[in-house]
């Protein structure tokens, strides 16, 4: 058996959602020439997620949506908002096309497939080595990008979790209005600490996805998951005894202020979920992959090293953590909290907000007609105030400031 590491220019270590987009962008950019790895244990295929996520129409996702929608609702116990999204639309995504796309990407750049869990990574500044689990080197490569599961590099200040259980429903008769898709449902029953919502994504007449979210610290158990979806089913005046459930999709996704860390070393690139692609205040990861992923092939197109720009600006992770914290220690409710953003902004505008490509007076203009605003002094005050206690009460904190004066008092004499 050859047991020598395979030479490529680029190793996708992980070989999930991101890397079946960078796969897919790298076969758009024909990048034929590039000599590429996949190291992955599994080799994605099917389905095992759906992705939804709002942009333009007219990409070359477009053939693979499964629906599309212009208008959504947004609904809360107070009524129910008809947003239009336009120019946007929100899309739905299923994760066998994908799967598909890049495998075919695959067959077009010649790509090695490993089929190993990939342990560690040794960057020496000019090539990266790829080992397995026995720590045997199974690639080398100039550039890794590594999607791997991982937990930010130190726990957030805040660590909530979007766990989510969706049900696939068929109906033998018409039930669902495939032109009418609920963006969040409000009404579901609201946790102690978190906020939940239902929605409704039909993508025909006979068939459509329902789905119960919760944003809260923990997540629930099975029984507790079925019970609010038959709730919320119950609230969309749906009967189950008339439906049949074909599939049921299960999720759990990171929102914390926890730092991920996008670049561990020179030649490493972290993309997906483990890249900091998932907005910490909403869960929402595909747009950001997408991003990165055609902004790496374009990189690597232009002979440059790909190195995509940072999933969101820092001012929207810094948001993101003054929301999250103000929704944990109950500064503001989360119905209150979303209503207000889509009560007093157009939907395009709160859209591209979650997405992080707002310009800075858009997302003041957003700031200042959600809970933000007073939340942001309420948070900057407590952390002021805290520092302020913490300084008088512990001098060991002090002489940081105190060390400098000292120090300079002793020389001078
Ligand atoms: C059910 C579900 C639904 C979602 N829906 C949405 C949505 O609607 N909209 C949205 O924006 N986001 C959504 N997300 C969040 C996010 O878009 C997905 O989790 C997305 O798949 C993240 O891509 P990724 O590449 O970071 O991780 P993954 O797709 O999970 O890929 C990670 C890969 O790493 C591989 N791996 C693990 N260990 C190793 C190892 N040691 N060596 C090599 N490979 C390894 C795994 O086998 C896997 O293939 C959803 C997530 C889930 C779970």
């Amino acid at each position: 058996m050859d047991a020598s590491p395979v030479d490529v220019d680029l190793a996708l270590v992980g070989g999930g959602g991101a890397a079946s987009l960078v796969l897919a962008a790298l076969d758009r950019h024909d990048l034929t020439g590039l000599r590429v790895a996949v190291v992955d244990p599994v080799h994605k295929r099917g389905q095992d997620r759906t992705w939804a996520f709002w942009g333009a129409p007219g990409t070359d996702l477009d053939p693979l949506l499964s629906a599309a929608w212009s208008r959504v609702d947004v609904v809360t116990p107070a009524g129910r908002r008809d947003l239009s999204l336009a120019p946007l639309r929100y899309a739905m995504l299923r994760s066998a096309p994908v799967y598909d796309r890049a495998a075919a990407a695959e067959r077009r750049l010649g790509a090695v497939r490993i089929a190993a869990p990939a342990g560690e990574l040794r960057d020496d500044g000019h090539r990266v080595t790829v080992h397995d689990f026995d720590g045997r080197p199974v690639a080398r490569a100039g550039w890794v990008l590594d999607s791997r599961p991982r937990p930010p590099r130190r726990p957030g200040r805040t660590s909530w979790l979007q766990h989510f259980r969706g049900w696939w429903l068929a109906a033998d008769r018409p039930t669902f209005d495939p032109d009418r898709a609920v963006l969040m449902d409000f009404r579901t029953p609201q946790p102690a600490r978190g906020v939940s919502f239902g929605y409704l994504l039909p993508v025909s007449d006979r068939y459509a996805l329902v789905e119960y979210t919760e944003f809260s610290p923990a997540v629930r158990t099975d029984a507790a998951y079925d019970a609010a979806l038959r709730g919320y089913a119950g609230l969309l005046g749906l009967d189950l005894a008339a439906l049949r459930v074909r599939e049921v999709e299960n999720g759990v996704i990171p929102m914390t202020d926890g730092p991920f860390v996008p670049r561990p070393s020179a030649r490493v690139v972290r993309l997906g979920t483990a890249g900091g692609a998932t907005r910490p205040s909403t869960g929402f990861t595909f747009s950001a992959m997408l991003r990165q992923a055609e902004q790496v092939a374009r990189e690597l197109a232009a002979g440059r090293p790909p190195v995509p720009a940072p999933a969101y600006p820092r001012r929207h992770l810094w948001m993101d953590a003054v929301a999250l914290r103000a929704l944990d220690r109950g500064h503001v409710a989360g119905v209150e909290f979303f209503d207000r953003l889509f009560e007093r902004n157009p939907a395009e505008r709160v859209l591209r907000f979650l997405d992080g490509v707002t310009s800075p007076a858009e997302e003041l203009a957003v700031m200042r007609s959600s809970p933000l605003l007073p939340m942001t002094g309420a948070v900057l005050g407590d952390a002021v105030d805290r520092l302020r206690t913490r300084l008088r009460r512990d001098p060991a904190v002090t002489p940081v400031v105190e060390a400098g004066s000292r120090t300079a008092g002793q020389t001078g004499s």
